[in-house]
């Protein structure tokens, strides 16, 4: 067997592994990319403790976690998913705030548009001459 021989079969040994290989490679990539769009999340942090829960409920029912490792963990996610609840009502009532200042300060709906009498936040109708109040 000449040098050349042996060369060629090592050429074709390394081109052939990698042609095998690839796949595996790629497949690896993409579940580390799945892996970070979970993590880095979709700007939804109770959906991401959601997740992150489920995957902690797996990894205890298949003995990857000990009794106590599972609780605390999961106490400290629930929190983080009431807290999570919590900060998103707090910004839903700024936000519904907001619109009912926006509607009181709409132009015609402060005031009634026949006469003018001044709507309070309750009146659907004006209260002198019952006109509609427009929204
Ligand atoms: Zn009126």
């Amino acid at each position: 067997m000449n040098i050349g021989a042996i060369f060629i079969g090592f050429a074709l040994l390394v081109l052939v592994t990698t042609f095998v290989l690839d796949p595996f490679r790629q497949r690896q990539h993409q579940m580390l990319a799945n892996a970070d769009v979970k993590s880095t999340g979709s700007g939804n942090s109770s959906i991401d403790t959601l997740y992150a829960l489920r995957d902690l409920d797996f990894d205890y029912q298949t003995d990857k976690l000990t009794e106590e490792d599972y609780q605390n963990i999961r106490t400290e996610l629930l929190t983080q998913a009431a807290v999570a609840i919590e900060s998103r009502q707090e910004e839903d009532a700024r936000i519904e705030e907001l619109l009912r200042i926006r509607r009181r300060n709409r132009p015609g709906n402060g005031n009634c548009l026949q006469c003018g009498q001044v709507f309070q936040d309750e009146n659907k109708f004006c209260p002198e001459c019952g006109h509609a109040r427009i929204f």
